[in-house]
């Protein structure tokens, strides 16, 4: 069987993967929180964590595997969101996880096994806070439950951090209802317009951490084999996700395995709607950046390195793409390149197997150009079989999920046309206008008619269109 390793936050170094239960291989991550568009950033752990998913399957089989993604749609920026915009709160939970398991779909994402909502297991958070309230490790004050983090003495231990110093430097709320200002909510009373449920502490709602905790206990059990989740939620959230579970079921470990993907900046740049270089994967598909070119992009950089998504990076990842499509036509999967499969395995390489398998793709289509006639059989077959474990890889990986046809006939032209317009509008200022001359003798080259007027550019195939020479425009 293959070996899969895994770089392990909580040991901080990268272990062999054993499974509690070589027949239910059960992970968890934590999923989006309702309200609006996933940014780019929020694509990165669904990416990262689909292909852990994938390989997990492919060496344990499809039906052993467990995974468990949560909406979290009940939250006070949902609130917030509901009062600004005059809509109900079902409708804006609704309509966004649509829209997330939209989005996710093209980047070509499978479902997880489950995708509970906090909403439908508030009776379950409410059990769990009783039991740790049973047992001391939490306390009621003024329609709150809150948990003492001094109850538990590993609280840190994920992070490495000294509760003591938490203090000292940390953004800790202090309340009058805290016994310590360490201490942090499980449950918190709601007004009359807020969201509510009846509880033993009256009418409220849940803290956010409680919500995996309970959702992972009635997923997945006790003690399950990997959580993971961005790296920003390391701490507090799957610091207090610990305790909590550990706490109330009296467990050693909540999760074998704890795995954190770093996070996405945009041209080296943190993304923040301040810089104008926020953006949604709704966005970047609009506009014509395919669903595999932001996964292409999204495994070029190690999950455990910050990465940086570059419009650079889209265009070289779309023109690999381009040419696997069409090597790859009327291919049948086989079984992936030990290369490739070894590489995933180890602490999900992803950034060498794709490195690898551009190798392969640019050998591949040179020999496929080469004459045929030319080859002998032996080396025929060869090639075959090397495809279609390419295919395999690729598919692995998550690729090559969609019809030939989105690949291999015309492609967007859209951020062609968007690209001259552009560079036009620089050209009024600078008055320099060889770019804009440059752009429309290439596009004319690859048989495009353009069209250019006050409402913006349009480009037009001709008969003689020849979508290859389009490649390295953008
Ligand atoms: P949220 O809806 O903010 O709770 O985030 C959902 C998921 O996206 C979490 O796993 C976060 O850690 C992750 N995430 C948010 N922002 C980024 C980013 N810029 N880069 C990578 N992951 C992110
Ligand atoms: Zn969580």
């Amino acid at each position: 069987m293959t070996e899969i390793k895994l770089y392990n936050t909580k040991t901080r170094r990268k272990e062999l993967f054993e499974p509690i239960d070589a027949d239910n291989v059960r992970m968890y991550v934590c999923g989006p929180t309702v309200y609006d568009r996933a940014h780019i950033g929020n694509a990165r752990p669904v990416i990262v964590f689909d292909v852990l998913f994938r390989l997990l399957r492919h060496v344990y089989g499809e039906k052993h595997v467990t995974y468990v993604r949560n909406f979290t749609d009940v939250d006070d920026k949902i609130n917030a969101r509901a009062a600004e915009s005059g809509r109900s709160i079902g409708e804006i939970t609704g309509e966004t996880t649509q829209w997330y398991l939209d989005d996710m779909a093209e980047v070509g994402a499978l479902e997880p096994t489950h995708m509970p909502r906090a909403t439908g297991y508030i009776g379950e958070m409410i059990a769990m806070i009783e039991a740790l309230i049973a047992k001391d490790h939490a306390y009621a004050a003024e329609g709150h439950a809150l948990f003492r983090v001094r109850s538990y003495e590993n609280y840190g231990a994920l992070s490495g951090r000294d509760v003591d110093d938490m203090i000292a430097g940390a953004r800790v709320e202090v309340a009058p209802y805290k016994e310590d200002p360490m201490d942090f909510v499980l449950w918190k009373p709601s007004s009359e317009d807020q969201p509510g449920w009846d509880s033993p502490w009256g009418r409220g709602r849940p803290g956010w951490h409680i919500e995996c905790s309970a959702m992972a206990k009635a997923l997945l059990g006790d003690v399950f084999d990997i959580h993971g989740g961005g790296l920003d939620l390391q701490f507090p959230h799957h610091e207090d996700e610990i305790a909590q579970s550990c706490c109330a079921n009296g467990t050693e470990e909540m999760a074998r395995f704890w795995m954190h993907n770093e996070m996405l900046q945009v041209e080296g740049k943190k993304m923040s709607k301040s810089l104008g270089n926020f953006f949604t994967v709704r966005d970047l598909l609009e506009q014509g950046v395919p669903g595999e070119v932001i996964r292409f992009v999204m495994l070029s950089t190690h999950y455990r390195k910050p990465m940086d998504w570059t419009s650079r990076k889209a265009a070289d990842a779309e023109r690999a793409l381009r040419r696997w499509y069409k090597l790859l036509k009327d291919v049948a999967p086989t079984e992936p390149f030990d290369e490739v499969l070894g590489l995933v395995s180890n602490d999900l390489n992803t950034a060498a197997a794709l490195n690898f398998l551009g190798h392969m793709g640019q050998a591949l289509s040179s020999s496929a150009l080469a004459d045929q006639e030319g080859l002998s059989q032996w080396e025929t077959v060869r090639l075959q079989k090397e495809a279609q474990q390419f295919a395999a890889s690729a598919q692995l990986l998550g690729f090559l999920q969609k019809g030939q046809g989105d690949w291999t006939e015309t492609p967007d032209l859209n951020p062609l046309a968007r690209k001259l317009s552009e560079a036009r509008v620089a050209a009024m200022q600078t008055k320099d206008f060889s770019e804009v001359d440059r752009l429309k003798a290439a596009f004319i080259e690859a048989g495009l008619e353009v069209r250019m007027s006050k409402e913006g550019v349009e480009l037009v195939p001709s008969a003689g269109f020849d979508p290859a020479k389009l490649e390295g425009l953008l």
